[in-house]
């Protein structure tokens, strides 16, 4: 799961509804996959010890920050707008036009 989750899609990645951020498609698939084992029962993260939830508690932090630091090195600016034509948060303004980084689109054609 983590090799899937690690695969960044070239595009930049997007924003899932609610602001949650995948990197691409794959990990988002890769989200979906251990939700599923999880549900049918082939990872069991009920029975972890309270040591062990600890653990798992730090490594998720680990997890979150390391992903901060992914999206903070991404091409996009931390302020761009959702383009609507490839939906990714890669709008910024150029020369007073909205243009998207990622697909060329402008708002000033
Ligand atoms: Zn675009």
């Amino acid at each position: 799961m983590d090799e899937l989750r690690s695969v960044f899609d070239p595009r930049g990645g997007y924003f899932k509804k609610g602001g949650k951020y995948m990197p691409s498609l794959v990990a988002e698939l890769g989200d979906a996959i251990e939700c599923h084992l999880k549900l049918i029962g082939l990872i069991k993260d009920d029975e972890l010890d309270e040591h062990q939830q600890k653990l798992m508690a730090e490594k998720r932090a680990q997890y979150e920050a390391a992903n901060q630091e992914a999206e903070a090195e991404s091409d996009f600016p931390a302020g761009a707008q959702l383009c609507g034509k490839c939906s990714t948060k890669a709008v910024i303004k150029m020369d007073g036009c909205m243009t998207c980084l990622n697909c060329g689109d402008s708002k000033c054609g």
